[in-house]
């Protein structure tokens, strides 16, 4: 049996960026993240471990420190003027990649388009996008279509881990429902998830079994693991290496390796490992692990 690794796959920069600033602020003083930094536990753990409290909203009474820091997923500008007001020092660590969201509705609604979210209404990132504005539409797939009825300007924005596929498809949709309205999009979907769909795709139709890593809450490892069973190929996703057993491997020759955009790098090694220590792997025919991304922005 020989193993491959996704050339993209595991924490991306913006999540990393955020963990980092949470671990040095925390070790200079206390710290309150505002809300899941990131969907994985044992990154939760570690966060925790080093002093970081987590809670859900600014309005919590829990807070017991001065900084608060708003997460890589973004928030509303009146969130950040609440905290101040109550006192609070705020760290941002919001996205670039997601405040390109923000800056792209803002331009549609400058332009008198009726602001459309492509999401998860509950998302703290889609939150964050429409918690200023006073009339948008947030739409989770086809069945809600029917929201944008009687506008005669749309203008769509995409959460960025949607799948760009189902995103474009819904798209045409609503061009196509409502042929009488202007439709403009703006294609938000960030480069780093493209990256690992592209990637898993790829490696999808090179093996026989795919090990999808990542949390059990954590919507684009669950979209990973969609897409390997779209393609008919055998998937587990587990969060941990402790959940691997040799039976899992019975009788598959290539065995593909992906995670999501929230999950550890150091997770991914000990799966990776355990996975190469497994009986009958041939390790001189198996990929190493990539170079982990970087901050370009
Ligand atoms: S998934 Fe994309 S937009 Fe979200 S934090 Fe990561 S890089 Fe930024």
């Amino acid at each position: 049996m020989r193993v491959t690794v996704a050339k993209a796959l595991g924490t991306c920069f913006g999540v990393q960026d955020a963990i980092d600033l949470a671990l040095d602020e925390a070790y200079r003083g206390e710290l309150t993240v505002i809300g899941q930094l990131v969907h994985n536990p044992q990154t939760v753990e570690r966060l925790r471990q080093n002093g970081v409290q987590i809670v859900d909203q600014i309005d919590s009474q829990d807070i017991r420190t001065r900084n608060v820091m708003i997460t890589a997923h973004g928030a509303p500008e009146s969130l950040r003027h609440r905290a101040e007001d109550k006192g609070f020092r705020v760290i941002d660590a919001s996205c670039p990649l997601v405040l390109r969201v923000h800056k792209a509705v803002a331009e549609l609604v400058r332009g008198g388009f009726h602001p459309v979210v492509i999401g998860q209404a509950e998302h703290v990132e889609v939150k964050g996008i429409v918690g200023d504005l006073k009339d948008y539409t947030v739409i989770r797939d086809e069945s809600e279509i029917h929201k944008l009825k009687g506008r005669p300007k749309i203008g769509i924005v995409c959460q960025t881990t949607q799948q760009i596929d189902f995103v474009s498809r819904l798209v045409d949709l609503i061009r196509s429902t409502y042929p009488a309205s202007q439709v403009e999009f703006r294609d938000t979907v960030c480069k780093p998830t493209k990256d690992r769909q592209v990637a898993v795709r790829e490696l999808a139709r090179e093996v026989d079994l795919m090990v999808v890593i990542g949390g059990y809450n954590s919507s684009n490892t669950k979209k990973l693991k969609l897409v390997c069973d779209e393609l008919g190929v055998k998937a587990f996703h587990v969060e941990r290496a402790s959940q691997l057993t040799p039976e899992m491997f019975h009788g598959h020759e290539h065995v593909g390796i992906t995670a999501g955009t929230s999950t550890p790098h150091e997770v991914i090694e000990e799966v990776y490992y355990a996975i190469l220590n497994m009986p009958g792997v041939d390790k001189e025919a198996c990929s190493g692990l990539p170079e982990r991304e970087k901050n370009l922005y």
